[in-house]
């Protein structure tokens, strides 16, 4: 087998990878893939292509970046199938690919031009006529995103990846407000994420490509790829990933002497043999935001030592044996699905319904075997640690540990539907902006609901992708009667996204709004009482509650901090008044309704 991959990488250097005319040579392919195009450039080159084969592609723009910059989306369909309303209606699948969420990892935006190309012209007269891969889009609608992070990709230097072979120039990872997008799919704060939202939710392709490049060790793969397999992805949309994408898909990315494996994340850094564990994404991912969407999703990570030309050409396979897998099999993903969509939205009708919602890596690992390369440890005296040093040219294989599975850790018992209260409009914008179904209420409605009490709240101490995050905290559920405004948000469980709206909104849940910060001023106490009246305040609770008064005299002779603090002996009779209690601090706006609940909001508005 490595014999066999020895040649065919041979044969692939020296074979050029197509006979098309000059002008349609992609800039990268001209210069030998040792640069890549430049925004002006690869847009360029799409539209003029777009030009060319009008029945075949499509040049549109979908949202605007922070700098200005468009952002494009190229449409490759043999039917005219150009907008979402043609796609759903020809019934065909839909592949999106995305290149550049990571600037400086673009192969995928290289490997675009040329397989576009390759979808829409005549390989000989470089004009309309029979497509070098004339099928691959019989049953498939192909969105092709080039770049995703604009600005970042302008933002280039032979400085920005430092463990990277190669384009001579790369984009930096984040955009121009410092966000990085793969962690941005749920807070949703970068305007390059909320275009992609919209134009995912309008399409609402059935599998999405996200191309990387590699970070960390040396090994023999040229590819690696990581797909959300755990959580709450429904099953038979693993099913599909395992049988399409694991057997069939990269069993033929061998056969063109790609060496693939699953993503490598090394338990010690310095040593591979220690083991891998799963890398376990999660849902601020474009792989982990998909299960949650009920779709199908490929990371893809080249491997950052291979040359530049072996990447981009790894990702062309990959991408062109995923278009001949669609058409091999037309409608088995769109089933699934279909059928995943079916499964969440029947779920909402079962009484005492759960979703899982955290997870623990187990501690029973598998065996993985690892075609890696030799490699030393030396003392380093700079690092006072071990200094890794890879051979590539000795191939060896390893066996060792794969922390692989998964364990639940906590599930969220599930309500009809929850409420977001009128005022929090941020809240309500951001269900908006992930396409999600409410309902807004008309007139102010009382109703019992479950409602959130949160203590012991710990924030992170430093910004994560520009937020604070809320850490750590206790929640304890209680069922009220509380009254909401008008514009309050009904959002029902018994939709396909269901999923991505309990992990919005549950606030366990690791990339819950409530964690990012969006709900910081609830923690906030805004009215405070004079030492003056809590004198009196104190006094009659005390002549009322002998229980009160015991507390209060336990603490004073137990804490001396306490005891010697004046403002904190006050405030302990405020924060037990309704003075303090009807500011509801820590309480989360957000309610959960039962199915009586929501029948009541429905009735009222
Ligand atoms: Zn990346």
């Amino acid at each position: 087998m490595k014999h066999a991959n020895v040649l065919l990488r041979i044969l692939l250097a020296v074979l050029p990878m197509s006979v098309f005319a000059a002008e349609w040579t992609t800039p990268a392919e001209a210069a030998h893939f040792k640069t890549t195009p430049d925004y002006a450039q690869t847009h360029a080159y799409l539209e003029r292509l777009a030009a060319a084969a009008p029945d075949r592609i499509r040049l549109v723009r979908f949202g605007v970046s922070p700098e200005g910059r468009e952002l494009m989306l190229a449409i490759a369909a043999s039917g005219g199938e150009f907008t979402p309303e043609a796609a759903r209606a020809s019934g065909k699948q839909i592949l999106f690919v995305q290149a550049g969420i990571h600037a400086g990892e673009i192969e995928g935006k290289d490997a675009g031009l040329m397989l576009l190309r390759d979808l829409a012209l005549d390989e000989k007269s470089g004009r309309i006529g029979k497509p070098k891969l004339p099928h691959a889009l019989d049953h498939t609608i192909l969105l092709y995103l080039p770049i995703f992070n604009v600005d970042g990709h302008e933002n280039s230097s032979p400085y920005m990846r430092i463990n990277q072979n190669g384009p001579a120039e790369m984009g930096f990872r984040a955009t121009a407000q410092n966000l990085n997008l793969n962690r941005d799919y749920m807070k949703a704060d970068a305007p390059e994420m909320r275009a992609w939202l919209k134009l995912w939710s309008e399409w609402l392709p059935d599998l999405l490509v996200d191309v990387h490049t590699t970070d960390g060790a040396d090994y023999q793969y040229d590819l690696t790829w990581y797909t959300e397999d755990w959580g709450p992805l429904d099953p038979g949309i693993k099913a599909w990933q395992d049988s399409a994408l694991k057997q069939r898909v990269f069993a033929q990315m061998e056969k063109r002497g790609h060496l693939v494996s699953h993503y490598l994340e090394l338990k010690d850094h310095r040593d591979i043999t220690k083991g891998i564990e799963n890398f376990a994404s999660g849902t601020r991912f474009s792989t982990g935001y998909l299960a949650l969407q009920n779709r199908a999703g490929l990371l893809v990570e080249t491997h950052m030592l291979k040359s530049y030309e072996i990447r981009v050409r790894a990702t062309y396979d990959l991408v062109a044996l995923i278009l001949a897998d669609f058409e091999a099999h037309p409608g088995e993903l769109r089933k699934a699905t279909t059928q995943a969509d079916g499964n969440t939205i029947a779920r909402a009708s079962q009484a005492s319904a759960s979703l899982p919602i955290v997870f623990d890596l187990t501690d029973k690992p598998v065996k993985l075997v690892i075609k890696g390369v030799a490699f030393t440890q030396m003392r380093s005296d700079v690092s006072g640690d071990a200094w890794v040093q890879y051979d590539p040219t000795k191939p060896k294989t390893f066996e060792v540990p794969y922390w692989r599975d998964f364990v639940v850790r906590e599930s969220a018992a599930l309500p009809a539907a929850y409420l977001v209260p009128a005022g929090w409009t941020d809240i309500i914008d951001k269900l908006r902006q992930h396409g999600l179904a409410f309902e807004t209420t008309t007139k102010p409605v009382t109703l019992q609901v479950r409602t959130t009490q949160i203590s012991d709240a710990h924030w992170a101490t430093a910004p994560f992708e520009g937020r604070l995050m809320l850490d750590k905290f206790t929640a304890n559920a209680t069922t009220i009667e509380q009254t909401f405004a008008a514009g309050s948000a009904i959002v029902p469980l018994d939709q396909r996204a269901a999923n991505l709206v309990v992990n919005l909104l549950e606030p366990r849940a690791p990339d819950s709004l409530l964690r990012w910060g969006f709900f910081n001023a609830a923690f906030e106490q805004k009215e405070y009482g004079d030492a003056r009246v809590l004198e009196k305040l104190a006094r009659d609770m005390l002549a009322k509650d002998d229980a009160l008064k015991a507390e209060f005299e336990a603490r004073l002779a137990s804490d001396k901090a306490f005891a010697a603090d004046p403002r904190a002996r006050l405030e302990f009779f405020y924060v037990r008044s309704p003075w303090y209690m009807r500011q509801h601090v820590g309480r989360y706006p957000v309610v959960g309704l039962d199915t009586a609940a929501l029948a009541t909001v429905r009735a009222a508005h």
